[in-house]
C-alpha cells in the first residue's frame, strides 16, 4: 500500500453507500490532494461557475444514476470533504472541456492523450489502455476493486474519489479516450459513471446497447472487449453513437483508437487511421508487424516510442497504463510511464 512505485488499491463491498464510506475512509489523504490539485487546475472563479452549469448535470445523474451519486456522497463523507468536490472529480474531464468551451470559449483545445488497444487471440481476449495526463495525477490514483450487493464485482483504475473509469469485470474489460468535444451538453452521465456502468455489463452488447441509449456530457470514445472475443469501438457525442467492429477499421482481431474520431460523419471528413494520430499510426504498424499474444505483446506496444504511445513530456506522461487479460481475469496495472514500470497484478472479483 504504501510502496510508492505502485498505485494503492483498496477493496469496497456492499451497497452504495457502504461502499463510498469505505472508498472514502481508505483514500482519504488522496481524495483531498485530488481535490485540491482539481481546485487549482480549473481555477476559482470557473470553479466556482462550473458548479453553477453543473447542477442541471448533478439532476440529471440523481434521476438516471441515483446509486453512484449516493456512492459520492459516501466517498466524501468517509474522506471528510464536502460533496461537491468528489463530484468535481468525477467531472474532472467533463469539467475541464465545459471550461474551454463554455467558459473560455474557444472551440479548439488539447485533449490530453491516451491510447486503447482490444485483441482476440485463439487464447486470451486483451485489453490495454495507456491513461496521459498531467504528471500530478501521479500522486492521486489508485485501483478499486468492488464487489457491490447483486452486482457484477468491477476493479478499474481512477483519480482517489472517482466511481468509475477504465477498468474490468469477470465478462468484459473497458478502455476510453477523449475526443474532441464541440459542444457541451448538462444532461447527461460524467465519464466515471458511463464507465462504472459499463463494468456493470456481462457482455460487450450489453455495453453497446447502454452507450446507445446514454446521455454524454462531453465526446468520448470507449473501447470493449468481453471473453467471448466480441470487439466494439464505441465513439459518441453530445448528440450521435456509432459503433465500429474490426472489419469497419480493416482487421480482424482487433481494435486501437487514440484522440481521434475515426467515424467520417463525426470526424466531419474522411479519416485515414494511418495518418490521424502518431500514436495510432505506430499501434497500427506494430500490430500489422506482429499481432500480440499476450499481455507481454501489448505491454511492448504500450511502450513503444517511435510514434509516442508511450508519452514523456514534460508537463505529462503515461500516468497509468494497464493490461486486462478478460477470460483469466487478471488486471495488470502499472504506475506511470509502461516502458520503466512494475506491473502489478489482481484478480478481478
Ligand atoms: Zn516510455
Amino acid at each position: 500500500m504504501n510502496d510508492e512505485r505502485f498505485y494503492p488499491q483498496i477493496d469496497i463491498a456492499g451497497t452504495p453507500r457502504e461502499m463510498g464510506l469505505a472508498h472514502g475512509r481508505q483514500l482519504r489523504d488522496r481524495i483531498h490532494a485530488t481535490g485540491k490539485a482539481m481546485r487549482e487546475k480549473v481555477g476559482v472563479a470557473p470553479y466556482e461557475a462550473g458548479w453553477r452549469a453543473f447542477q442541471e448535470t448533478l439532476a440529471y445523474c440523481r434521476t438516471h444514476a441515483p446509486d453512484l451519486v449516493e456512492e459520492m456522497e459516501g466517498i466524501a463523507e468517509g474522506a471528510g470533504i464536502g460533496f461537491r468536490d468528489v463530484f468535481n472529480i468525477n467531472a474532472h474531464l467533463d469539467l475541464m472541456v465545459w471550461k474551454r468551451l463554455v467558459w473560455d470559449k474557444r472551440d479548439k483545445g488539447e485533449s490530453p492523450g491516451c491510447s486503447s488497444h482490444a485483441v482476440a487471440t485463439p487464447s486470451e481476449v486483451l485489453l490495454g489502455w495507456n491513461g496521459d495526463d498531467w504528471r500530478g495525477w501521479l500522486d492521486c490514483g489508485a485501483v478499486v476493486r468492488g464487489r457491490p450487493t447483486g452486482g457484477e464485482p468491477f476493479i478499474y483504475w481512477s483519480l482517489a474519489g472517482s466511481v468509475g473509469r477504465p477498468g474490468m469485470n469477470t465478462h468484459l474489460a473497458l478502455g476510453a479516450n477523449s475526443l474532441p468535444s464541440h459542444c457541451w451538453r448538462p444532461d447527461g452521465l460524467l465519464y466515471p459513471m458511463l464507465s462504472r456502468r459499463a463494468l456493470a455489463c456481462r457482455s460487450t452488447e450489453e455495453g453497446v446497447e447502454l452507450f446507445r441509449r446514454s446521455n454524454a456530457c462531453v465526446a468520448m470514445n470507449y473501447l470493449i472487449a468481453d471473453g467471448a472475443g466480441n470487439l466494439a469501438d464505441v465513439e459518441m457525442n453530445a448528440e450521435r453513437v456509432v459503433v465500429q467492429r474490426p472489419a469497419d477499421q480493416g482487421t480482424e482481431d482487433y481494435l486501437l483508437h487514440t484522440n481521434c474520431f475515426l467515424d467520417a460523419d463525426l470526424a466531419g471528413a474522411q479519416v485515414d487511421p494511418d495518418a490521424v494520430c502518431p500514436r495510432l499510426t505506430a499501434a497500427r504498424r506494430l500490430y500489422r508487424e506482429g499481432m500480440p499474444e499476450d499481455a507481454a505483446g501489448v505491454r511492448a506496444v504500450q511502450s513503444d516510442h517511435t510514434g509516442g504511445v508511450c508519452v514523456h513530456r514534460e508537463e505529462s506522461c503515461t500516468v497509468v497504463s494497464f493490461v486486462a487479460e478478460v477470460r483469466a481475469g487478471r488486471f495488470h496495472v502499472i504506475r506511470g510511464n509502461p516502458c520503466a514500470g512494475w506491473a502489478r497484478t489482481y484478480a478481478v472479483g
